[in-house]
């Protein structure tokens, strides 16, 4: 690619299926919940996704703060006793011990950037036993210069990339971003002066990280293999 110098990756729904974990265990918590015949399925659906949403909104990702914030805003709708309440904060909190899958594509990506004139960096958004769990499982951290773990009780945004660059020693106009997550990934890449973008548009993705105008000039692919195919096609 020209003038790139620098690769920064985005983890979850990027290199990982993260979001496959999330579903088994919120599928499994509204199984639970819908136990009780006075909890209809698809109310128990929607105010469960309403208040994550929420939750997310106003703490972020720190398990140990969202968790309990998305049931006590459920709470406030439906009937959860307190056992069940337990039940269900298991099931989340097994999230954080579970490795996702490998994205198709993702050690051929990384083999690819690594084994050329690339610096690659890898800006994710979890609490940092879970990514060395989802580092270690899949082997990956030998492919990064650079890992930027963001602050969990906050929103990913533009200084954890530019801070990743900045220990990479590139300017941003000579980076590249990839990423699934349209304003912590992409808007926030556009807005330190990144140029190149690549939009991973998992279309079964969580809304909340497809959600935001998409700058201009971004490149949208399905998946990592498409990025492959379009890397395969340059001769640079
Ligand atoms: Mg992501």
């Amino acid at each position: 690619m020209k003038n790139i110098q620098t690769v920064l990756f985005d983890l979850d729904d990027t290199l990982l299926q993260t979001n496959a974990v999330f579903t088994s265990a919120i599928e499994k918590v509204k199984e639970i919940i819908g136990r009780d015949p006075n909890n209809k399925k698809e109310h128990v659906s929607e105010v469960f996704e309403k208040s994550l949403a929420r939750a997310f909104n106003e703490v972020s990702v720190n398990p140990v703060n969202e968790w309990p914030l998305a049931f006590k805003y459920m709470r406030e709708e439906i009937e959860i006793s307190d056992e069940t309440l337990d039940l269900v904060l298991q099931q989340m909190y097994g999230i954080y011990t579970t490795a996702p899958e490998l994205t198709a594509g993702a050690v051929e990506i990384l083999e690819y950037f690594s084994t050329r004139k690339y610096k690659v960096g890898l800006v994710t958004h979890a609490i940092e036993d879970w990514t060395n769990l989802k580092l270690d499982t899949h082997g990956l951290r030998k492919y990064f210069t650079h890992i930027e773990i963001c602050d969990t009780n906050r929103h990913k945004n533009e200084d954890d990339w530019r801070k990743a660059f900045d220990v990479l020693q590139t300017h941003p106009s000579k980076g590249l971003i990839i990423g699934d997550n349209v304003r912590g990934d992409i808007i926030a890449g556009k807005a330190i002066g990144v140029e190149k973008l690549i939009w991973i548009n998992n279309q079964f993705g969580w809304k909340v990280y497809q959600s935001g105008e998409v700058p201009e000039g971004t490149i949208e692919v399905k998946g990592l293999l498409e990025i492959i195919d379009l890397l395969e096609k340059q001769s640079d």
